[in-house]
């Protein structure tokens, strides 16, 4: 197998190559042109994230099977194009974690400590012993907003530090939480009672300006803030007026909501904001770690075994896809209805599928139901092929029904997600339209496609008019709306609004202060 090697990855990975007999071209500061010229004799390619994986240069690379992202990030690869030319794309996660892991930690100390500033004082001449006084983290209580992997790792870390930690994550286990030693509290309780609070969450519609200004209002004068994870998920300039009155003592950034960041950004004239690169990743040991993983990968694929971390879809007979494509459109919007609904943790994922579709290999529509469901949480890096991986490895239990018994449809997919309160949702496709038709008891019929709001109501007059009259307000055209009683007159019910623009949470939060409206949840399907 003929490797070219197109952004610099460790010489370990390279010589563990070349040992296991794949021939490896390094061609680190080539061109796009020159990429475009010379890929057709390749049949695999690593690159970071220098390289654009683009259209041209994958359609140009008749003999390409394979390629690998040394890092995790695949938004330099046209995965689409990928895909459709039935290339596996491997990525490398969790090789850069510890890593992330100890920036977050360096951040905290500088912070605390004052040590960037410090530092600029001393080398510009100043002996300024009193202006840098710090504060001990022993005993002091860190928010840990996502424990995932690095949020983990930083809990782990911070333990030996002797301070109190508390956790946000709304899809993780107590016990997860419990085994490094952190508290699982609501967002709300961990900004009044951090000192320090560090994001380690994706950036996703949820996550986007999760810390606003809101938020900074709940936290402790005092505050520190870290953000190594993504730009964007602390809002900028709310962070800024939270600095600027006081309410936060310091805050460390590694992202940044444009990167580079303009030099104007007001963020970096200010004296208590600690920033870097974007270098989280940046250690020879995550180079290295994600280099090996790749090699390894490589390798593996050349002895014509499976790959571990592909993050694309595996090719099957085109007529089988054809068929399964509405459906797994279905299911993954499914999922997605589903998790936004349940804002929670949730074990199982139970999909029956009945009729015509129960004949099939449904692999492909479940692991649709499951990305659905774990982009919602992980970000778009989720996909048909890591979903399942990632399910397992997050102890998700999952239970696939098949029965050809079916009334009314001729296939019917249901699905059920929960831990305790579960939710369940029915649908199917006509032709290539998927339709779902029950939300609990619910019957609904709609084609999920666009801005939908979800919410349970009472049943009596005026309810419907008022959120009418709130939309029209806002200026958000409602352009369809259904009620599905269940169980005549009265009761609760439950109304579905398509929306022609998503509703900001402000306007989401007067639907819910309206008389008669219960929640509301939205979701872009
Ligand atoms: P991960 O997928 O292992 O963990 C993310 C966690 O966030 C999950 O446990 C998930 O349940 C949780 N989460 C999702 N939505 C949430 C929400 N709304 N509220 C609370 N928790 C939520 O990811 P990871 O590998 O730990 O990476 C975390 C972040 O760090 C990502 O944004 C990643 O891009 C970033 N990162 C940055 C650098 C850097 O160079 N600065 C390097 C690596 C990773």
């Amino acid at each position: 197998m003929k490797v070219l090697v197109a952004d610099p990855i460790s010489e370990e990975a390279i010589d563990l190559m070349r040992k296991e007999g794949l021939e490896v071209d390094v061609k680190t500061d080539i061109s796009h042109e020159e990429l475009v010229k010379i890929i057709p004799e390749y049949d695999a390619l690593i690159v970071r994230s220098r390289t654009k994986v683009t259209k041209e240069v994958i359609e140009a690379g008749k003999m390409l099977k394979i390629i690998g992202r040394a890092g995790v990030g695949v938004d330099n690869i046209d995965l689409k194009t990928a895909t459709e030319k039935g290339i596996i794309v491997v990525n490398a996660p969790g090789g850069n974690t510890i890593s992330a892991a100890e920036l977050t930690l360096g951040l905290m100390f500088a912070i605390a400590r004052k040590i960037p500033q410090a530092d600029r004082s001393v080398k510009e001449g100043r002996w300024e012993r009193k202006k840098f006084m710090g504060v001990e983290l022993r005993g002091k209580t860190i928010g840990i907003i996502g424990l995932g992997r690095i949020g983990y790792e930083v809990a782990k870390r911070v333990r030996a530090l002797e301070m109190n930690i508390l956790a946000y994550d709304p899809y993780v286990s107590e016990e997860r939480a419990k085994s490094v030693g952190a508290k699982l509290v609501s967002l709300e309780e961990l900004l009044r009672n951090s000192d320090i609070i560090t994001i380690h969450v994706p950036k996703t519609k949820e996550t986007e300006n999760l810390i606003s200004e809101k938020e900074f209002e709940m936290m402790k004068d005092g505050v520190f803030i870290i953000n190594a994870a993504r730009g964007g998920i602390v809002n900028e300039k709310a962070l800024y007026e939270a600095i600027v009155k006081g309410k936060v003592a310091g805050a460390a950034l590694d992202v940044y909501e444009k990167e580079p960041p303009d030099p104007d950004n007001p963020l970096l004239k200010l004296d208590n904001v600690v920033t870097t690169p974007h270098i989280g990743a940046s250690t020879k040991e995550a180079q290295l770690s994600v280099g090996m993983i790749i090699a390894e990968e490589f390798i593996n694929f050349a002895k014509g075994l499976p790959v571990k971390n592909a993050v694309n879809l595996p090719r099957v007979g085109p007529e089988e896809y054809q068929f399964l494509l509405p459906f797994m459109e279905l299911a993954e919007k499914m999922g997605k209805i589903a998790v936004a609904r349940l804002k929670g943790q949730f074990k199982l994922v139970r999909i029956t599928y009945r009729g015509a579709i129960a004949k099939k290999n449904t692999e492909l529509v479940t692991r649709a139901l499951l990305k659905g469901i774990l982009s919602y949480i992980l970000g778009e890096s989720v996909n048909l092929v890591s979903a399942l991986p990632i399910a397992r490895d997050r102890g998700i239990v999952i239970e696939e029904a098949k029965t050809e018994d079916v009334e009314h449809y001729e296939s019917l997919v249901e699905v059920t997600v929960g831990d305790g309160k579960e939710i369940y949702l029915a649908g199917t496709c006509f032709g290539d339209e998927p339709r779902i038709l029950m939300i609990d008891k619910y019957k609904v019929d709609f084609v999920p496609r666009g801005h939908y709001i979800i919410s349970l109501h009472e049943d009596k007059p005026g309810v419907i008019g008022r959120v009418g009259t709130l939309f029209g307000q806002h200026n958000i055209n409602i352009a369809g709306m259904i009620v599905g009683r269940y169980g005549g007159r009265g009761g609760i019910q439950l109304m579905l609004l398509l929306v022609d623009d998503p509703p900001s949470d402000d306007v989401l939060r007067k639907m819910v202060e309206l008389d008669g409206i219960l929640d509301a949840t939205y979701v872009y399907l």
